[in-house]
């Protein structure tokens, strides 16, 4: 379970970007997060994997309380969490069998487990066949399946994904979110942020609007709700 109670996050610039937010988001929901430009959804995303820090509030991953992790501690609970970022992020050496296996080796787990584990998050996102391609042979919409694949191989209860198919054409989008739903429908906790309105109001789910750091609307099933 994710929650936030009074969350604020002000930069060192001196911009508020997120303002007084409350949430809480259970276990295996799937929820979209939108708003347009500078509203604080990026913000709001990046510090639930703990790449920022609120300025004050708490907010509760699994019991865990992000505004008071020490710094250590920070690797050990990032690994519980998985993400998938626009830009992929895969390490351009490594073959895609490598970018996938890097988080379980980290990790020490025995060469056969993650051998198994490896070719079968890979078969989730079916790229079992170009496991040992270099991130720059594949498509865009592949190398994005590789990198939910690196999001999904610690077997995550939550998925945080910013604008993952912000670079991708609509038919690439589509594949990708079938495989979000797939992992979803697994149990584990989607959070997406999102400028895809068909996305949104095609596959209805929990929308969160934000807006100048403030969440201005939260509904099941919602609409995307702006103009693109
Ligand atoms: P969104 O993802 O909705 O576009 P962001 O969370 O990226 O919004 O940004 C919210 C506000 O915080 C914006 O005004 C943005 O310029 C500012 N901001 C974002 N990141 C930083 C940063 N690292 N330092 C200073 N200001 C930032
Ligand atoms: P098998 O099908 O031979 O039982 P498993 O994949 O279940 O193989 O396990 C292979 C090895 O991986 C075993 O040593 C097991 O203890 C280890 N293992 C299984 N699950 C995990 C995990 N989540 N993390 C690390 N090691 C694991």
């Amino acid at each position: 379970m994710i929650e936030m109670q009074e969350v604020y996050k002000k930069y060192p610039n001196g911009v508020t970007a997120i303002n007084g937010i409350d949430v809480r988001i259970n276990q295996g929901e799937f929820v979209y997060v939108v708003g347009p430009s500078g509203a604080g959804k990026s913000t709001f995303i990046k510090m639930m994997y703990r790449e920022e820090v609120p300025t004050s509030g708490t907010i509760l991953m699994n019991g865990v309380n992000l505004a008071k992790l020490k710094m250590k501690k920070v690797p050990l609970y990032r690994r519980n969490i998985g993400v998938v970022f626009q830009d992929y992020k895969l390490l351009p050496t490594l073959t895609v069998y490598e970018n996938v296996a890097f988080a379980l080796e980290v990790i020490e787990a025995p060469q056969k487990y993650i051998k198994k584990r490896v070719m079968e998050v890979l078969d989730l996102v079916g790229l079992k066949h170009k496991a040992r391609m270099l991130p720059n042979e594949l498509s865009g919409g592949e190398q994005q399946r590789v990198s939910i694949a690196r999001s999904i191989v610690n077997s995550p209860k939550v998925v945080i994904a910013d604008e993952p198919t912000g670079n991708l054409d609509p038919e690439t989008t589509w594949e990708i979110m079938k495989i979000f739903e797939e992992i979803n429908n697994r149990g584990t906790t989607m959070v997406m942020a999102t400028h895809n309105r068909d996305i949104v109001n095609t596959l209805k789910r929990r929308v969160i609007a934000i807006e100048g750091g403030k969440i201005v609307r939260d509904e099941q099933r919602g609409e995307y709700g702006y103009e693109n």
